[in-house]
């Protein structure tokens, strides 16, 4: 594949980071990987899930110039980026990627080929949702060069996928795994959503077993939230929805953790369930604080080479998005530089969610926070209760403290004055 260094003619070259004035950043430079994820904002869905707040619009007109718009800023960020590191991970989410065309995944597909070094991708990943597929296009999807696919479930009940307004049928949600088995995809996640008001534990028990049964290799399984500025938060503001109880959420996911593991699979994230092997690689890019490209809108990116590090994201709007594309302006919503602390705050959050954990050694190399010094009596009270492992050379979560892992999080994180 080859790398087109040339520039961008949209506009300035999106500036990179400073090479790092601090000493001990000089170690990040070799301990980063140095590959990087690219993620595909596709913003379009059929209908509008009553629990989701991520960025979508239901049209039904043309793709076309969204995608046109997206392989310009793909060029754009690839006159800066592409040359520092090749590309291990593609990952198409959204929204629903699944309402392309074929014709408009290759089109994307070929502009990442023609500006990023993509010949060591590890993994590429396309969301999909079951109702819109069928063999012809998996098969040509696999011939793309996709390799994983990500499907939305969330429930094979009727009652359970009328409640969250998804749009396809158990029928559907039953039929999607082994189409795609036929069709060459062998690397499969299926999410599922449990806490649904007045679902009872039975049924989530059930959409678990109907995943073993159909030997869906990886699960990625998330509590209902109420998210702001949602159908389901007007429903529970109304009062017509209870809102999600704590200790029916508890009950789920420890039910979750012990129905998943006697089945094989391993609890390796706090949603994230995987067979040996079928761990998601793009994923773990934002676990590990891996540089990674978004594109479209709402899509976000992390890039670090140096002090700061950068964090940006797009706008949430498909329609300025593509003018401002149009005009050779930046869509950028969020921008922000982040120094050694920030960034050691926020790994502490991420690697507390895995069940590696975080790691002491290398976390001080990194960050230069040594938590033994830093956090020493907060981390034995932790042990104490039980929330954390005895603590050696690393920091890792029981099942009592996945439980409570956000308010672990702020506990280690809290100035300790
Ligand atoms: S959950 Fe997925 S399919 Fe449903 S509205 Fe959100 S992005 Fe679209």
């Amino acid at each position: 594949m080859r790398i087109n260094a040339a520039r961008s003619a949209l506009g300035s070259p999106i500036p990179l980071p400073s090479d790092g004035s601090a000493s001990r950043c000089r170690f990040l430079i070799d301990l980063v990987l140095l590959v990087a994820g690219l993620y595909l904002h596709i913003p379009f869905c059929s209908q509008r899930c009553s629990y989701c707040d991520f960025y979508f619009v239901t049209t039904r007109s043309s793709h076309t110039s969204f995608v046109e718009a997206l392989c310009v800023e793909i060029e754009h960020y690839a006159a800066t980026y592409a040359a520092q590191e090749p590309v291990e991970t593609i990952y198409f989410g959204g929204g629903t990627p699944s309402l392309l065309t074929i014709d408009e995944v290759q089109r994307i597909l070929d502009t990442i080929d023609l500006h990023f070094d993509t010949s060591n991708v590890l993994e590429t990943t396309f969301e999909l949702n079951p109702e819109d597929v069928d063999h012809t296009y998996l098969v040509q999807l696999r011939g793309l060069g996709v390799d994983r696919l990500s499907i939305g479930i969330q429930s094979f009940f009727a009652d359970d996928l009328a409640f969250m307004n998804r749009s396809h049928t158990p029928e559907e949600a039953a039929a999607i795994v082994p189409m795609a088995r036929a069709a060459g995809f062998e690397n499969l996640s299926v999410d599922l959503i449990f806490g649904l008001p007045d679902q009872p534990l039975e049924y989530w028990g059930a959409n678990l077993q109907r995943a073993i049964q159909l030997e869906v290799p990886h699960l990625s399984t998330y509590g209902l939230t109420v998210e702001e500025r949602t159908p389901l938060a007007r429903q529970v503001a109304r009062g017509l929805v209870r809102p999600p109880d704590e200790e029916v959420m508890r009950e789920r996911y420890q039910l979750t953790l012990d129905v998943l593991r006697g089945a094989g699979y391993e609890a390796y994230e706090i949603s994230s369930f995987a067979r040996p092997g079928f761990r998601a690689v793009h994923n773990r890019r934002y676990w590990e604080h891996a540089n990674y490209l978004g594109f479209g809108p709402s899509a976000h990116s992390f890039w670090w080479k140096g002090l700061p590090a950068r964090r940006w994201s797009n706008i949430r709007n498909l329609r300025r998005y593509e003018a401002l594309i149009a005009q050779r302006l930046q869509p950028l919503d969020l921008n922000e530089h982040l120094d050694l602390d920030d960034l050691a705050d926020e790994y502490l959050m991420l690697r507390l969610r895995t069940s590696e954990g975080l790691d002491l050694d290398a976390y001080e190399t990194r960050y230069g926070v040594d938590l033994l010094v830093s956090r020493v009596e907060e981390l034995a009270r932790l042990e104490a209760n039980g929330l954390i492992e005895p603590v050696r050379t690393h920091v890792r979560l029981t099942d009592a403290g996945r439980h409570l892992c956000d308010h672990i999080t702020a506990r280690l994180l809290a100035d300790p004055d």
